[in-house]
């Protein structure tokens, strides 16, 4: 491993995905992952066209073809009467608006994908196990970092440390940002179906989207069909800051009881669920500071009701590594351009998610309002601004 490697706190999509950005312009990283192995839950992922972009480019399109799925449309549909709302093409649309597929993906498919690289290339090391507890970030060529195991503490030096450390980022509070995510009254309920298990007459290859008062239900094929992955969000102010956990099947069944047949078949036929309470926060004031900068949920979490937070984090790894680049590895200009280019973006897109949850959740009669005006929405155009992003 070559001197001044950068150090990426985090294995996440974020923290891979930086990993290999850094290697396709030369530079080595270590990347530190508390977890003693990286196993990601049973659940899907919808990978959009500025996500699935960067990907193919960055030589992944073969992977994801072999494993993704691609729905050929969104439907969204009244939980009560079952009527559609509105919806939009996705398949062949998108490639040819956007340039790239809408692509939805089993997450344990697409960190294998990026696992496999990160494995296979010279210029990055993975170190399991370890935990980020300590920076010195005083120094004005490098930084030196802590990282505790469960039997030592070793000191590691790199030329920045990137905190790719999810939701709970300690770099963030390491660098002085003490604020706490906020919990934002949503429980995420998410499950697969095996394909032989799922009712023969509910489609597969499409999204769908589900709105009624308190919750939604958003379902597509993962894994080229195989699977069917469900997402149920309710309304709720249970909180168990941020871990997964099991969920009772008949506490969301009987929470989806009166919704129409398609949607309750549908949550039915899901055995086993893992429960999360979704949580994200106010734009961070501070990205970074001197040598180490924030990246993916670390700096800006996302609720999930627009499906961009790991696309965020993969654009993220783009344009830092771009600025590296582009700046000839003045870091200090890199991460000032980083954070400008990245802050009003994913303001915007945390701000138009959470405002989302509030219009899926309408109760009768705000959802009659809600439902004309979306039947009269072109989505295709009301979202390309998050589908056409592209750097530089
Ligand atoms: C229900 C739900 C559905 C979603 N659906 C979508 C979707 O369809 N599309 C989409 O784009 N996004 C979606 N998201 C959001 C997406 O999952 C996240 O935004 C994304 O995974 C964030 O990636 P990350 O790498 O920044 O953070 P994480 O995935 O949280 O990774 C952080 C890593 O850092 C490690 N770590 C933490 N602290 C330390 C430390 N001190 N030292 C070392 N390692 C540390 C953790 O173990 C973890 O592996 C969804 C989220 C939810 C909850």
């Amino acid at each position: 491993m070559p001197d001044n490697p950068f150090l990426i706190a985090g294995g996440g999509i974020g923290g891979l995905t930086t990993a290999l950005a850094l290697a396709r312009i030369g530079q080595p990283s270590i990347i530190i992952e508390q977890r003693t192995r990286i196993d990601e839950i049973g659940a899907g992922i919808q990978l959009s066209p500025n996500a699935s972009r960067i990907l193919i480019e960055m030589g992944f399109g073969p992977a994801l073809a072999k494993t993704a799925a691609e729905p050929h449309r969104l439907v969204i549909r009244s939980g009560k009467s079952g009527k559609m709302i509105g919806g939009m093409p996705l398949g062949q649309a998108m490639r040819s608006r956007f340039g790239a597929p809408y692509l939805t993906i089993h997450r344990a498919d697409l960190q294998t994908i990026l696992l496999d690289a990160v494995r296979g290339s010279d210029t990055i090391r993975l170190a399991f196990g370890r935990n980020v507890a300590e920076i010195e970030n005083n120094g004005p060529s490098s930084v030196r970092i802590r990282c505790d195991s469960q039997s030592a503490s070793e000191s590691v030096t790199g030329a920045a440390l990137i905190g790719a450390d999810g939701l709970w980022s300690n770099v963030a509070r390491l660098i002085g940002d003490t604020s706490k995510p906020e919990f934002r009254r949503h429980i995420a309920w998410r499950g697969l179906v095996a394909r032989k298990d799922w009712p023969a007459d509910l489609p597969v290859d499409q999204t769908n989207l589900w709105l009624g008062p308190g919750a939604h239900l958003v379902h597509y094929p993962i894994r080229r069909g195989e699977f069917i992955n469900l997402v149920a969000v309710t309304s709720d102010r249970d909180n168990e800051p941020g871990w997964s956990r099991t969920g009772d099947p008949s506490i969301l069944q009987k929470r989806f009881s009166r919704w129409h047949t398609d949607a309750f078949r549908a949550i039915q036929s899901v055995g086993d669920w893992t429960i999360w309470s979704l949580f994200d926060r106010a734009p961070r004031q501070t990205w970074f500071d001197n040598r180490v900068a924030l990246l993916g949920d670390a700096a800006h979490p996302v609720l999930p009701f627009l499906a961009q937070g790991a696309a965020l984090a993969i654009e993220d790894a783009h344009v830092l590594s771009t600025e590296i680049k582009n700046k000839n590895g003045n870091l200090i200009e890199a991460f000032t351009n980083y954070t400008r280019i990245r802050k009003s973006r994913s303001s915007k897109i945390q701000s138009t998610a959470r405002r989302n949850g509030d219009i899926y959740h309408m109760p009768w009669p705000l959802s009659i309002g809600r439902d004309l005006t979306m039947a009269r929405i072109n989505f295709s155009d009301h979202t390309s601004w998050i589908y056409d992003w592209q750097y530089p």
